[in-house]
């Protein structure tokens, strides 16, 4: 039985002092949880989410890291960093990054073997264009994202990873996928792990969907058989997260 993982993507939202009030806000809504909840913040809020959650169980993760673990690399973060700042979660080819700041699926690569190396969860986006949906290729998009990915991850390692699934088209855009579009492509993602893995990491690995999941669409996406939880992105910054977290 997997144990459901909701997790926010603050994306580029809340000063410090606004991520105390939020959290402070989000704390009592989502306590008692039966997921697994994660908030994702901006780098220079790491500090304070971690210092305001510390006596809970929401887990704090970033957004996006770099695959060198130090050097000449102005305005990255390392893993090494993260983990020393009490992070255990990042957030790793969202499509936003893909789209605005070229990242491709080797450099995905790279930050989930670093990721995975300082004892990271890495949480790996994927999903297609509405571009890509209209021309069917949806699932073969989506399996060389994951393919290219997961080089060089061994089966144990793989098992502790989660995949996002986040349709592009649905992202920020109010548009859901249905839950039959959203499961189709979990469960080919699940059955792609289990061909390079085997039937144990395919049963074990979570697969979140993402793209305008609200409080409305949670329970039934979460409740189809391959979807473990939701990444949430503008309805994380609100009180309404509490009750995705707690969706029935
Ligand atoms: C996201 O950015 O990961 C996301 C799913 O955003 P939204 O929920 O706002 O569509």
């Amino acid at each position: 039985m997997r144990k459901k993982i909701i997790a926010g993507n603050w994306k580029m939202n809340m000063t410090p002092n606004e991520t105390l009030k939020l959290i402070g806000t989000l704390k009592p809504l989502v306590s008692g949880a039966g997921a697994d909840v994660v908030f994702c913040v901006p780098a220079i809020d790491i500090p304070a989410a971690v210092n305001a959650t510390k006596d809970t169980d929401i887990a704090i993760g970033a957004q996006n890291m770099y695959h060198a673990d130090s050097g000449a690399f102005t305005g990255e973060i390392s893993a090494p960093m993260l983990t020393d700042a009490g992070v255990r979660y990042v957030i790793i080819g969202h499509s936003e990054r893909r789209e605005y700041f070229a990242e491709t699926n080797e450099g995905v690569n790279k930050k989930v073997l670093k990721a995975l190396e300082f004892g990271l969860v890495p949480i790996v986006c994927c999903g297609e264009t509405l571009t890509q949906r209209e021309q069917g290729v949806t699932i073969d998009f989506v399996r060389q994202q994951l393919k290219i990915a997961f080089l060089g991850v061994d089966a144990k390692a793989a098992k502790g990873v989660v995949i996002a699934y986040e349709p592009i088209w649905a992202i920020g855009t109010g548009k859901v996928a249905t839950c039959e579009q959203a499961q189709a492509v979990c469960g080919a993602i699940r059955a792609l792990i289990a061909e390079l893995y085997g039937p144990d990491t395919a049963a074990a690995i979570r697969i979140q969907y993402g793209g305008s999941v609200t409080a409305d669409s949670a329970a039934e996406l979460f409740g189809q058989p391959d979807i473990d939880g939701g990444l949430v992105g503008g309805a994380s910054l609100k009180a309404d997260f509490g009750n995705i977290v707690n969706y029935k």
